[in-house]
């Protein structure tokens, strides 16, 4: 599979880092993003640039989509000019984006209609996982089919995990996110909180970062929320949608995640006050403003 003919869709924060560590292994990659200019930047650095992910799917064994929700993935597998209007029969197609496992389950079945196999495949970690090859891949699908892909994935991961069937990685993806968003947003709650009680900062945050809430992604978040350093790593827009389909998937099993809510309320907040492509930690802005 080393020679295998890559097609990755989708050039964001998350897709430029993988897409490097795949031409870094030697694996031959047409490229595709919906904003050329992101694609033209990978012409000189060994892959081929398509015009659209039909073109892109043509000649490859496998392709890549991480693109931002269910519907750029809908766009970039089965629009007019979509990727499975355009592969080959008895290629692997593999989603790395968080969206549902109910469109997953769809694209599965368009997949097999096309004579190829899907793997859902998300990823935790962030902008600086991505580019280093040291993301952890919660995959759903097949064995067979992830044993083909393995060698494909082995470049941009730490780990593979195989979590069951179709849809399963996925499922356990927003269960992930649910959980590190409910964080995000109590850390913002705490750190304006401590900045209003006037207490010495650095040593009250130690007391949260290096004690039992310090969880890795607490400690992240905290440095970030007293720097005011929101450069996106993981836009906030992206971490509310993840919270949106955790709630309405929790919910076909009749379960109600009540933190997931609020959680999901504070974030549309800040996206309406102007922080939705900021990095998800910029939270914490609109939370210092309140009541002032
Ligand atoms: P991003 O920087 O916002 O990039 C989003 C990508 O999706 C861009 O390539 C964008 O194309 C494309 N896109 C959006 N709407 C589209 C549409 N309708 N048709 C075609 N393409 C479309 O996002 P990211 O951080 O790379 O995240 C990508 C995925 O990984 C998301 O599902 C996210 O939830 C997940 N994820 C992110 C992180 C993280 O830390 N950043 C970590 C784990 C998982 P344009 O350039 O043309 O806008």
């Amino acid at each position: 599979m080393s020679t295998s003919h890559i097609a990755f869709l989708g050039l964001g924060i998350m897709g430029v880092g993988m897409a490097r560590r795949l031409i870094g292994a030697g694996f031959p990659l047409t490229v595709y993003n919906r904003n050329r200019d992101k694609a033209a930047a990978f012409a000189g650095s060994g892959a081929t640039v398509a015009g659209s992910p039909r073109e892109a799917a043509g000649n490859a064994d496998v392709v890549i989509s991480m693109v931002a929700d269910d519907a750029a993935s809908h766009a970039v597998w089965l629009g007019k000019q979509g990727a499975l209007a355009g592969v080959r029969r008895g290629a692997i197609i593999v989603e790395c984006s968080t969206v549902t496992p109910g469109w997953i389950h769809e694209l599965a079945a368009a997949a097999t209609v096309a004579g190829c196999e899907c793997v859902d495949a998300p990823v935790t970690g962030s902008k600086s996982a991505a580019a280093a090859g040291e993301l952890n891949f919660l995959v759903g699908g097949s064995a067979e089919a992830l044993a083909r892909i393995r060698l494909v994935l082995a470049p941009m991961s730490r780990s593979i995990v195989h979590l069951g069937g179709t849809g399963s990685g996925t499922l356990v993806k927003l269960v992930n996110n649910f959980v590190c968003g409910v964080q995000v947003v109590a850390m913002g709650e705490a750190m304006a909180w401590l900045e209003r009680a006037g207490v010495e900062q650095a040593k009250a945050l130690a007391v949260l970062t290096e004690g039992a809430p310090g969880s890795p992604l607490v400690r992240l978040i905290a440095g970030r929320m007293t720097a005011g350093d929101f450069e996106p790593n993981f836009r906030l827009r992206l971490m509310t949608k993840d919270l949106g389909y955790a709630l309405r998937e929790a919910r076909e099993t009749g379960l109600h995640l009540a933190t997931a809510k609020t959680a999901y309320g504070v974030f549309q907040h800040a996206i309406v006050a102007g922080h939705g492509d900021r990095d998800m930690s910029a939270v914490v802005e609109p939370l210092r403003a309140a009541g002032r």
